[in-house]
């Protein structure tokens, strides 16, 4: 390849995402899908692998395949089927794996992400499903140092969904735009956690670069171990910029597999890739194939939740918020799902936005936790709300009380009665205070009366002061105003 500046270069990105499905039980077997449970405690002959033990279809997984298939615009096939992909691995109990390679159920979708201010199209090739591997643990005996390895088949067997991309992404952001998009839809669609950290949303990316301009891909290799969408990122431009090195030092790249090391920030060379006829796929002979008839695509389509995008463009509309807020509200559905509980009990849906987003947001993120474990549900938000607007608490001493009902899950109620934080509206009870602030600062009082309007403001935080934020400051206001006009 001529040598080019690296501007003059393009890289080339597609992805392979591997999610975890949510059903009961495996995906060849009775066995509970627990991959967490106490190690092989969902085992048995199928999943272990023993000779002669027979597979059946999990129907649910297909199911839910077919449902990410249509949320992500794809075709169905009615003729699917699973294949054997041959391979030696210790985590592999067969010693092949069921998975689908010439009939993958879906085919042929596209998602959008918004990348640059455009909305920008990603094609989906295929979705398939299989099963996933069992669990590896390498450790070393601390006697005689030697390493070993556990195995965990709790994991083997359990319904895995592969999702893959187009090569239509060009660069490191992109690919975070999309796999974040990706997420948010199976999560919506209830047929993976989604937990990329916990491993049951998994990505390998393909990555080439080439000229500009230029329609064939390059050389290509695969990157793997990313566990993190940070992580993704960091590797994904790390790859792009040491392939286009390479080529700028005349070094030939070769195709292979290589591995994200995060501590170091690299990714170093594991194997040489193997290709498809490496695996020796054969249709699988213990399973039939499908038909997947029009008539249960469509009964599936009936399924479809709600997705994220005519979720975000709904809350605009409905609830007249930025669409600032409306992307932030849907990102997940438990937060979208909480944010209308709210707003079912509460009905000021700007309000509640503005408390979601400051407040719970913010101690959410402070205390690393997800909105389906917050101690406050979405009527203890309703309830608080209410309160400020009633005027029984400022606004200022309703952020102390949510944070303590954040803290401890009590009821706005309680809190402020303990704490006795219950606003003071009553002119009688503010009177003195007011005398006293009038008293103390003949200052501000000489300004006011000489035309400073603003200056009554300073009075007014005198009185909240004394009070300990307990006054209401539109009662002081008054009270103030119509003490000073009356002596002047
Ligand atoms: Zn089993």
């Amino acid at each position: 390849m001529k040598v080019l500046a690296p501007e003059m270069y393009e890289v080339v990105i597609g992805l392979e995402v591997h999610a975890e499905l949510l059903t009961q039980s495996k995906m060849f077997c009775g066995c509970a899908n627990q991959p967490n449970a106490t190690p092989n405690s969902n085992v048995c002959p199928v999943c272990l692998g023993l000779p002669g033990a027979l597979p059946v279809i999990n129907q649910r997984a297909v199911e839910l395949t077919a449902l990410t298939g249509l949320a992500l615009n794809c075709s169905i096939s009615e003729f699917t089927r699973f294949d054997r992909k041959n391979y030696f691995y210790p985590d592999l109990m067969k010693g092949y794996q069921i998975s689908q390679y010439q009939h993958p159920i879906a085919h042929d979708g596209w998602i959008e992400i918004e990348y640059d201010g455009r909305i920008q199209r990603i094609g989906i090739r295929r979705v398939h499903l299989e099963e996933d591997t069992a669990k590896l643990f390498h450790r070393v005996d601390p006697t005689t140092g030697r390493p070993y390895s556990l195995v965990d088949v709790n994991r083997g067997g359990v319904p895995l969904i592969e999702i893959v991309s187009e090569p239509d992404i060009h660069s490191a952001e992109q690919a975070r735009l999309y796999l974040q998009a990706l997420r948010t839809i199976v999560q919506y669609l209830g047929v993976s956690t989604g937990n990329m950290e916990e491993g049951s949303f998994r990505c390998d990316a393909n990555v080439s670069v080439r000229p500009v301009g230029s329609t064939e891909l390059g050389t290509k290799v695969e990157v793997k171990n990313m566990n993190s969408f940070r992580a993704v990122f960091r590797a994904l431009e790390y790859e792009a910029e040491r392939q286009i090195k390479a080529i700028a030092n005349g070094e030939p790249l070769t195709q292979e597999t290589r591995g994200w090391d995060e501590s170091r920030g690299i990714t170093v060379g594991q194997r040489s890739k193997e290709s498809a006829h490496d695996y020796r796929y054969f249709p699988e002979p213990d399973l039939p194939p499908l038909s997947l008839a029009p008539s249960w695509v469509a009964s599936i389509r009936q399924q479809m939740p709600e997705l994220p995008a005519a979720r975000r463009q709904r809350f605009e509309t409905q609830y007249g918020l930025s669409p600032y807020d409306a992307e932030v509200l849907t990102t997940t559905r438990a937060t979208a799902d909480y944010y209308e509980a709210t707003v079912k009990l509460f009905d000021r849906p700007k309000q509640v936005a503005n408390w979601l987003t400051g407040e719970l947001f913010r101690l959410l993120n402070a205390s690393n936790l997800e909105i389906g474990q917050s101690k406050v549900s979405p009527a203890g938000v309703a309830d608080l709300l209410q309160l400020i607007e009633k005027g029984v608490i400022s606004g200022r001493a309703a952020k102390d009380v949510f944070e303590e009902m954040f803290r401890t899950g009590e009821s706005a109620n309680r809190i402020i009665e303990a704490k006795g934080l219950t606003q003071i509206s009553d002119a009688a009870a503010l009177d003195r205070l007011v005398d006293e602030a009038i008293a103390a600062n003949p200052k501000s009082v000489a300004d006011y009366k000489s035309g400073k309007a603003q200056a009554i403001g300073f009075l007014v935080g005198q009185v909240m002061k004394a009070s300990r934020g307990k006054a209401n400051p539109g009662v002081v206001n008054d009270l103030l105003r119509a003490k000073l006009d009356q002596t002047g």
